[in-house]
């Protein structure tokens, strides 16, 4: 059987169809060499989803809240994609809550389209295979593409970043402080959620959260002003909270467009992948060279004869040499 070339995939990914959906993010994910192009024009197609990101500490419930948010989105009719870059995520097979919600019930769906990414061992890559797979499902026509990460280390912060609304958890019993103020994930949320609102300690989690948003924002703005920063409580286990969840991040989208902050927004996040997308070609440049002239630098940056600075220089002028007239 002939094999289908990525850029071949591109209208039927454009058609909804969800097998060449799932071949091309596969590729996407294993930076097939053809699929750079497909990629490319995958990226023309984009712009009509509203990328939410999910982020918060291990253990914090993200997981099972995205199965409960999935269900809540779908109850409006629109289509879900989900992009979980998660080790413990329950979307690679596990059971939620013990037996009661399943991710298989959301994933029988037609509706909703779930893709979980290993986290370790693609630095670097992770990224941009979480931004590929958004993109596609984009292109796709999923109207709602979550995005969930564990918010700690710098990749998982950016694929965050890349969202239009960010929701940053947090959960009561881990610990005396916020843990997103730790993981220093705090100033990036549109929205906050407070998980585990089952819980009898988790009241002082919403207030402390509430006293540290008042703190660093200062007075509320007048209404009409910047979006302020809900905590909405959820509670998976009991499901509440969920549907004004579903409601605040409706509302943000609402507010993103009719302010206009959705431009700036759009731009932040174009200049963050533009300059992602640089340093991952120089890094893979970078690595073809670490044998011939790199070898070279190495030497006199062990001989402190160059600075890494002078030395970074030296190969980045190589590369002007390289692709110069
Ligand atoms: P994640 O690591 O952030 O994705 O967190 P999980 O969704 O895997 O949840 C971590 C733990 O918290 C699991 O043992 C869940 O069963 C539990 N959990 C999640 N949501 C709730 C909730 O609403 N109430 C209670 N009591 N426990 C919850």
């Amino acid at each position: 059987m002939p094999v289908v070339s990525s850029l071949e995939l591109v209208p039927r990914v454009l058609a909804g169809e969800v097998r060449a959906v799932a071949r091309l993010i596969t590729r996407a994910e294993a930076a097939a060499p053809d699929c750079r192009p497909a990629l490319d024009e995958i990226f023309r197609h984009c712009g009509r989803a509203h990328l939410v990101g999910i982020t918060g500490v291990p253990g914090s419930g993200k997981s099972t809240l995205v199965a409960r948010l999935v269900a809540a989105v779908r109850r409006s009719g629109r289509r879900v994609g989900v992009v979980a870059i998660d080790p413990s995520s329950p979307f690679s097979g596990g059971a939620i809550l013990g037996d009661r919600i399943r991710m298989g019930e959301v994933v029988a769906d037609p509706g909703v389209y779930v893709r979980s990414m290993a986290t370790r061992g693609a630095l670097g890559g992770l990224a941009h295979a979480a931004l590929d797979a958004a993109d596609v499902l984009d292109a796709a026509g999923y109207e709602i593409i979550l995005i969930e990460t564990v918010g700690v280390g710098q990749d998982e912060v950016d694929i965050a970043r890349a969202a239009h609304t960010v929701i940053v958890v947090s959960a009561p019993g881990l610990g005396d402080d916020i843990q997103a103020i730790k993981a220093g994930i705090l100033e990036i949320a549109d929205v906050h959620v407070v998980s585990k609102c089952d819980r009898p300690d988790a009241n002082r989690t919403v207030t402390d959260l509430k006293n540290m948003l008042a703190m660093s924002m200062g007075p509320s703005p007048p209404s009409g002003g910047p979006w302020q920063v809900p905590v909405v409580p959820t509670s998976a286990a009991r499901d509440e909270g969920t549907s004004s969840l579903a409601d605040a991040i409706d509302r943000h989208w609402a507010f993103l467009r009719d302010s206009g902050e959705i431009h700036d927004r759009r731009r932040q996040i174009n200049e963050r992948r533009l300059l992602r997308a640089g340093e991952d070609i120089l890094r893979a440049w970078f690595a073809q060279q670490r044998d011939e002239r790199a070898r070279q630098l190495f030497d006199e940056l062990q001989a402190r004869t160059l600075s890494p600075h002078q030395a970074a220089e030296q190969l980045l002028q190589d590369l002007r040499k390289e692709n110069g007239p």
